[in-house]
């Protein structure tokens, strides 16, 4: 059985290298099966309000109505791989405390209204949520559950022998998400991705770098919330994310629309 599992796994890894992703990564898990997991990850946030008050739809669609279109404008800066594939559903969890977003596969996304509220410019938010864009679309918890628990387990949850294992993963995701820590090279990897996506927006391609700027002008670059890492080390983040926008030569002058201020109004 150990060596008919082996042959499976051969004959699969050689059909999945000549089918690199759209990122030209090789990514155990089909598309499918990202958003598959996704949206259990959602189903265990959503179940879970003490520790995600996620904002009703409904009672602030204003809110939500302004964040989609925001959204909209880094999906259709043609630069997001799967714009078409992926569910790309956001939810603002009401908690001001909180500087942070995230990302889990298959396209959903969370942000806290405390980074809402922290940051000053339209611009800045833009670039925040470019970099979760594309730690979705670039499949980063996937790639690092392939890391994680190895090709065996996955190609158990994948043939379905045991889909009590995709609720665990699911589950486990859920629990550390608003902690989830990527890689270096993630991090930069996401980085980079915003300022393209930006740089295809009216927005300043380098907005993420301002986050970071604001930590360090203020002394508050401790903490370990996803979008803080501290790998790469902030200052290192404002300069690659810099460094970047250069490289392009897109525009880093802010839009900065009044309605940013209306935006952070419009929650609770
Ligand atoms: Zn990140």
């Amino acid at each position: 059985m150990k060596k008919l599992n082996s042959i499976i796994i051969a004959a699969l890894l050689i059909v999945g290298v000549s089918c690199k992703d759209k990122n030209d990564n090789f990514v155990f898990f089909s598309i499918s099966q990202d958003v598959e997991l996704g949206a259990q990850v959602a189903e265990e946030i959503s179940n879970d309000p003490d520790q995600f008050p996620i904002l009703d739809e409904t009672e602030y669609a204003e809110a939500y109505q302004y964040l989609n279109n925001l959204l909209d404008e880094i999906l259709n800066s043609g630069e997001v791989q799967y714009k078409e594939e992926f569910a790309w559903e956001i939810k603002i969890i009401a908690n001001d405390t909180v500087l942070n977003a995230f990302a889990t596969p298959g396209g959903y996304l969370y942000v806290y209204t405390g980074l809402i509220k922290y940051l000053d410019q339209e611009d800045d938010f833009m670039g925040v949520l470019g970099h979760e864009v594309a730690h979705a679309d670039l499949r980063h918890t996937s790639r690092n559950l392939q890391k994680q628990y190895g090709i065996q387990v996955l190609l158990n949850v994948l043939i379905g022998d045991d889909p009590s294992q995709l609720e665990e993963i699911a589950g486990q995701i859920a629990g550390t998400a608003a902690g989830l820590s990527f890689s270096r090279a993630f991090e930069s990897e996401a980085d980079d991705r915003s300022v393209e996506y930006l740089a295809e927006t009216p927005y300043a391609c380098n907005g993420a770098y301002s986050f970071f700027q604001k930590l360090i002008d203020a002394g508050q670059t401790g903490g370990t919330p996803e979008f803080l890492s501290t790998h790469p080390d902030p200052e290192d983040r404002v300069a690659d994310i810099n460094e970047k926008a250069v490289e392009m030569g897109c525009d880093t002058t802010p839009l900065a629309p009044a309605s940013y201020e209306d935006f952070k109004l419009m929650l609770p």
